[in-house]
């Protein structure tokens, strides 16, 4: 199993995921239908290899070119009846509409998927954890606040994108309205740094190969704050840490199969 980027931010989000079969799986769409083909473009994907789209929430950073896409290539689109009736009512085609239930694992593409239901301002948000070949891929951003739920469901991930969407500090002294800061920073907002690394820390995290840290604001967060959150306390080494950008997501990672111990 491998996984890319075409983009991480409140501008658009856009992850790739290809089983060992190269059948590809989209989670997310938060660009136009043409700007996420060119993008996907530059990881090597073209419509065609696109098994299904899977939906998180209905904010226009994660739907906002899901159903051009999905009716103008075929592809069918899985999510919540929530995130269905908030956006893409009477605008996917009903034939390519798959439901899904936030705590019922189904499979595509020869991945397993299991929805996790999250704490986020949208109608029925939830993200997901993939599974192939007995390794695990966990999806993580868009959450105000970390569950007892949600620490089971990402135990034991080989590989992790995680939202540190801001700073607490620079929120504060940042830009945005009162209202939006509240917002931001509220039990149904998203993750700052230090929420990101307190989740992580009740992780089993000896398996993990990649942590890619996602979702990261550009007016409220730095780069170096989120990195200096996560590796300050040590929580993994430094060296399966990447960052995945609003302008280019994140190159291909691959997680190795199991190795065999002697
Ligand atoms: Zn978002
Ligand atoms: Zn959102």
């Amino acid at each position: 199993m491998r996984f890319a980027s075409i983009g991480s931010g409140s501008d658009g989000n856009g992850t790739l995921i290809q089983g060992q079969d190269q059948a590809t799986v989209l989670v997310d769409c938060g660009f136009s239908a043409r700007e996420a083909l060119a993008r996907m473009g530059e990881q090597g994907v073209v419509a065609e290899d696109l098994a299904a789209i899977l939906v998180t929430h209905e904010h226009g950073d994660h739907i906002k070119g899901v159903a051009r896409l999905a009716n103008l290539c075929r592809i069918p689109v899985y999510c919540t009846w929530g995130t269905w009736a908030s956006k893409l009512n009477g605008v996917l085609d009903d034939a390519l509409f798959r439901l899904i239930t936030p705590h019922e694992g189904f499979s595509v593409a020869g991945l397993m998927v299991q929805p996790v239901p999250v704490p986020h301002d949208a109608r029925e948000p939830c993200q997901f954890v993939l599974e192939q070949g007995g390794r695990r891929l966990g999806l993580l951003s868009d959450v105000g606040s970390v569950t007892p739920h949600m620490v089971e469901s990402y135990q034991g991930c080989d590989a992790l994108m995680l939202e540190c969407n801001h700073d607490l500090a620079m929120l504060a002294e940042g830009p945005y309205p009162p209202s939006l800061k509240r917002r931001v920073s509220g039990p149904l907002g998203h993750l700052n740094n230090r929420q990101s690394a307190d989740m992580l820390s009740q992780l089993e995290r000896s398996g993990l190969q990649h942590l890619v840290v996602a979702h990261i604001s550009q007016k409220n967060n730095h780069p170096d704050l989120a990195l200096e959150a996560l590796l300050g306390d040590a929580l993994c080494p430094e060296h399966i840490i990447r960052l995945a950008t609003q302008n280019s997501g994140f190159d291909w990672l691959t997680i190795e199969p199991e190795t065999e111990t002697v």
